[in-house]
């Protein structure tokens, strides 16, 4: 299987990356963000509870995220692999997942971490915010808060991968076509 971490701050463009790569590697795409705003949408408890957090611009509890990790994976027993976007963001949700995939007796293939300037990604935050109206893309302290959530409790997190011999780190500014040649010589590689 292959199973790919799509690392990266808010913004650094791993949701375009990641559609990419699910049609080119057949993959079952897994993103924490969509799954909880397909929550939130559907107006369940579980949405609701997130979206004041995720509105902050503040990390959904570990449990929860897990939890739904945890089912999709379930969900497709006969994937080729997975990308995993915008998850794991924390040490728990890193070592869970690890657990997770061990019982299905596979494992992370990579971490592909991609880097932008924090000038960068606001200016991409604000502009996404005017055409998708999420209201955490639309308020510079809110995402001000999420990008020091990144650096605080998610970027160690390359460490981790790295001590697994994991971790390729990929520059996140040019054009997306670029960006993607960059993650498929990577891939290609492991
Ligand atoms: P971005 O990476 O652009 O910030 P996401 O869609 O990945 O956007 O996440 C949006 C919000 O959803 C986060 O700010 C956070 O509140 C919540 N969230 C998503 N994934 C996780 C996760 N793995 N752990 C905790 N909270 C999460």
């Amino acid at each position: 299987m292959l199973n790919l971490v799509l690392f990266g701050p808010p913004g650094a463009g791993k949701g375009t990356q990641s559609n990419r790569l699910i049609d080119k590697f057949n993959l079952v795409h897994l993103s924490t963000g969509d799954i909880l705003r397909g929550e939130i949408i559907a107006g369940t408890n579980l949405g609701m509870e997130a979206k004041a957090i995720m509105d902050r611009g503040d990390l959904v509890s570990d449990e929860i995220v897990i939890a739904m990790i945890s089912a999709k994976l379930d969900n497709n027993p006969n994937a080729n692999g997975f990308i995993f976007d915008g998850f794991p963001r924390t040490t728990a949700q890193a070592t869970a997942l690890d657990d997770l995939l061990e019982e299905k007796r596979t494992s992370i293939s990579a971490m592909l971490s991609l880097k932008v300037e924090d000038e960068e990604l606001i200016k991409r935050l604000l502009a996404r915010g005017e055409d998708s109206g999420r209201a955490d893309d639309q308020n510079k302290d809110i995402i001000t808060n999420r990008i020091n959530e990144y650096n605080n409790k998610t970027a160690p997190l390359k460490e981790f991968y790295a001590a697994q011999n994991k971790l390729s780190e990929i520059e996140g500014a040019g054009s997306i076509e670029d960006i993607a040649l960059k993650l498929n010589s990577v891939i290609d590689s492991i």
